[in-house]
């Protein structure tokens, strides 16, 4: 199958320190692949290399079909176009605040994608359905709760219309009563076809919602293959040790 993202040998050091040691793996689209490790073995990082938030130093990464290949210099315009082929969900939910949850939304598609304004309200107003806060269009971010913040963080990153959407950890900062609100959504988000990549800990959610997990470890992906395998039956000692010590 062809993946909708497929990652080639991606390394990245900060300074003297390895982080990323060759990453390889591909998702094809309209699956969900969930990024599980040790704490410092480099999730994040690879998230941030999807996005070029953090620009690889080397590898190639393809996202439909645009591929960057970051060994070689990448020109502004690439990067730019690069980084609109995802969207990003952060731990927290970083709103701006002084704009209503409805300002929040359009942001992007006015600001940066340039789309008329009527049309972006329109479609911020069905993401906020989408998310379960149809109600909270005019309020600002301070007279929300955080999972619900995270869930508008969640609404802007749609309204980009990206091919791919990554989440860094979407409910590791929710009080734990607020977790099962934000992970319906990205269920439902799994159920409308989305492909998604998520580093998270909420190992029941990766069983449940994954069609593939990858065990990081020391910046390479140690064990991948479907959840049943990977979580239930790993292969290698050390997927084994994460899973006994976390679960
Ligand atoms: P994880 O998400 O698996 O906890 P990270 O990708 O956040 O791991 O971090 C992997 C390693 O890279 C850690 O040792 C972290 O301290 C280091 N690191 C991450 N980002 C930076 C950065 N911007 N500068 C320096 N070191 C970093």
């Amino acid at each position: 199958m062809t993946g909708l993202l497929t990652v080639r040998g991606v390394e990245k050091s900060f300074g003297d320190l390895r982080v990323l040691r060759g990453i390889s793996f591909d998702v094809p689209a309209g699956t969900v692949t969930a990024v599980i490790g040790p704490s410092g073995s480099g999730k994040t990082t690879v998230l941030r290399t999807l996005n070029a938030l953090d620009q690889a130093d080397a590898g190639v990464i393809t996202i439909g079909d645009l591929s960057v290949d970051f060994a070689a210099e990448v020109d502004r315009a690439t990067l730019t176009r690069f980084r609109l082929q995802s969207g990003m969900v952060f731990q927290s939910h970083n709103l701006f605040p002084h704009m209503t949850v409805l300002q929040n939304v359009i942001e992007g598609p006015v600001v940066v994608q340039k789309r008329p304004r009527d049309e972006a309200i329109a479609d911020a107003r069905e993401l906020l359905d989408q998310v379960g806060l149809a109600e909270k269009a005019d309020q600002y971010p301070f007279q929300l709760s955080g999972g619900q913040q995270q869930r508008v963080g969640i609404a802007r990153a749609l309204a980009l219309k990206p091919k791919l959407m990554l989440f860094d950890e979407p409910t590791s900062a929710l009080d734990p009563e607020l977790v099962g609100d934000v992970l319906r959504v990205i269920k439902d988000l799994a159920a409308g076809g989305w492909t998604m990549v998520v580093v998270t800990h909420e190992i029941r959610f990766a069983q449940q919602v994954a069609d593939q997990v990858l065990f990081l470890d020391g910046g390479v992906v140690l064990e991948s293959g479907p959840p049943a395998q990977v979580l239930t039956d790993p292969r290698e000692p050390r997927t084994r040790q994460f899973l006994d010590r976390i679960l």
